[in-house]
């Protein structure tokens, strides 16, 4: 007889959980609680446009690497189409010149020497830094919690490729932004310019460059819904049972075992196993009400940093766009008058411009997307009153479309479609804690961080996703097929994988 799995969660891990788990002989139910899988992998369709909720760039689009195995595992790398851009991002300085961000080292080389010629030997160094982080691939086909000998020699093997990328890790972008001396410079790698993604390592955003280079970060056409319904798709071929709009209130335990789920609705299901690819906060302190926890544990939810949650605007526009080069992260300007969001004054726009992906638009038309990192608490307390927090997103809109008019003249009227989140949608829709779309912040501290599975006294019990690994698609379904391989490994089982 299988064993059988119970699966909270059907966002990227939690499909991946099912998929490895089904593969591996495991029955698996899946319980999700919005009416679609993909939790914040997702999009939405708003007047014949689909404004995207996730994807940028995707680790593993190149055949050949750990990732791409993953996902060719999940049926997605046989039917994606990938987009592979050559610009990182573009940004406009106050003269109306634009620094194109490329992911050729090269190319970036002369582009940053033209507008910072007096910082020759930073530009140097760091796209030195970027050819050679081309070089390193992480290993990630298993855990570590499985990993013997042979698996650490490996590791030490991999020590001189390493070596010269490793001090970086602890740089953030903020900080390597400070060795130049042009000040315009000083903003290019912070992704957004003002944004709080100055604290990630700035190696993070090299070896993005590096890889995207190697054509490893491309951009899935169709946007996170295509990937999600193609490994939707692989999970119900694989004979998972996924169930939607049924959220997990509590974890049922006996003896210090977890035995099953109790939904919203009241029912009770009951599996040999638990895995938990919902919110970490939620999961620990709601459903397992806190029974389950050391200072280890309860430290993480204390003091680590947390994606900051974004207002995030997508707006459907009746033109083409054809003048701007199609990017990863868009085009970034300086704004005459700032925008305040959450009361916090922007002075550059950044706009998506998807004009690389003919599916996410009707023909002739285009859409974009704007995001603001802003603060939580502040839209939570809005939320209480409906009617100023509709305003205020309402007023957001407009303001952001006045500025993209001056950009971009007679944007105003061509406007079919707009739309606003905020971070209280993010927790309507996946549950994620204050709104932290990624979990844990990418920073020098938690890069290399390790969170444990499980918890301690829990047995038959453990966690995958975005809140015991550092937030991204692949990331999220490495931790669901790593859960998979601890749990056949306590099951003295071999671990197998198939590809459709
Ligand atoms: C704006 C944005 C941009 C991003 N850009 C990129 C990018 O370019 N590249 C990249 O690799 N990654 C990107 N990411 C991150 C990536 O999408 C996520 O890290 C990943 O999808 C997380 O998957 P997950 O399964 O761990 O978590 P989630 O997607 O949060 O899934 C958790 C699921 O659990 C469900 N759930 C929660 N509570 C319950 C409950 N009580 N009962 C039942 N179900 C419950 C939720 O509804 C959800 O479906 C981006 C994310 C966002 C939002």
């Amino acid at each position: 007889m299988e064993k059988s799995l119970i699966i909270i969660g059907g966002g990227l891990a939690g499909l991946a959980a099912g998929c490895y788990g089904r593969m591996n002989g495991y029955r698996t139910s899946i319980f999700e609680m919005h009416n679609i899988a993909g939790g914040v992998c997702t999009g939405w369709k708003r007047k014949g446009y689909t404004i995207d909720g996730s994807m940028n760039t995707l680790m593993g689009t190149r055949p050949g690497t750990g990732f791409y195995r993953f996902w060719e595992e999940l049926g997605a790398a046989q039917q994606w189409e990938i987009c592979n851009h050559d610009q990182y991002i573009l940004l406009e300085n106050e003269e109306g010149k634009i620094f194109t961000m490329y992911v050729n080292a090269d190319l970036l080389e002369r582009e940053m020497m033209e507008f910072a010629p007096e910082d020759e030997e930073v530009i140097r160094e760091c796209c030195k830094i970027i050819r050679k982080c081309k070089n390193v691939e992480m290993p990630v086909d298993k855990p570590q919690e499985l990993y013997n000998v042979l698996d650490y020699i490996k590791m030490l093997k991999m020590l001189p490729k390493m070596m010269p990328v490793q001090k970086w890790i602890g740089i953030s972008s903020a900080e390597y932004n400070r060795r130049f001396k042009n000040p315009f410079m000083r903003k290019v790698f912070g992704i957004h310019p003002e944004a709080e993604m100055l604290e990630m390592p700035a190696i993070a955003i090299f070896s993005q460059l590096a890889g995207m280079k190697q054509k490893d970060g491309g951009y899935v056409i169709g946007g996170a819904l295509a990937l999600i319904s193609y490994i939707q798709q692989r999970y119900l071929d694989l004979g998972g049972e996924l169930n939607l709009k049924t959220k997990v209130e509590k974890i049922l335990v006996e003896n210090d075992k977890a035995v099953g789920v109790r939904l919203s609705d009241g029912t009770e299901h009951r599996g040999d196993i638990v895995i938990s690819a919902a919110d970490g906060h939620a999961t620990i302190y709601d459903m397992l009400e806190g029974r389950y926890i050391n200072d280890k544990i309860r430290s993480y939810y204390e003091d680590l940093p947390l994606r900051e949650p974004l207002v995030y605007i997508g707006l459907g526009i009746n033109r083409k766009f054809d003048e701007v080069p199609s990017t990863t992260e868009g085009l970034h300007f300086p704004l005459k008058e700032p925008i305040v969001v959450a009361g916090k004054e922007f002075n550059t726009l950044g706009v998506q411009i998807f004009n690389f992906d003919p599916t996410m638009a009707p023909e002739g038309k285009t859409v974009i997307r704007v995001y603001f990192i802003t603060d939580y608490d502040y839209w939570e307390n809005l939320y209480q009153e409906p009617e100023r927090y509709k305003a205020e997103k309402e007023r957001i809109a407009d303001e952001v479309v006045a500025r993209l008019d001056d950009r971009f003249p007679a944007l105003a009227d061509q406007v079919e479609m707009r739309d606003v989140s905020t971070p209280m949608t993010w927790v309507r829709y996946t549950g994620n804690w204050r709104g932290a779309y990624e979990g844990w912040m990418m920073t020098p501290r938690t890069m290399m961080h390790q969170w444990s599975k499980t918890l301690p006294g829990l047995d038959n019990f453990y966690m995958a996703g975005q809140w015991v690994v550092i937030g991204s698609m692949p990331t999220a379904v490495m931790s669901g097929r790593h859960t998979i391989q601890m749990i056949c490994k306590k099951d003295k089982k071999k671990f197998v994988t198939s590809t459709p």
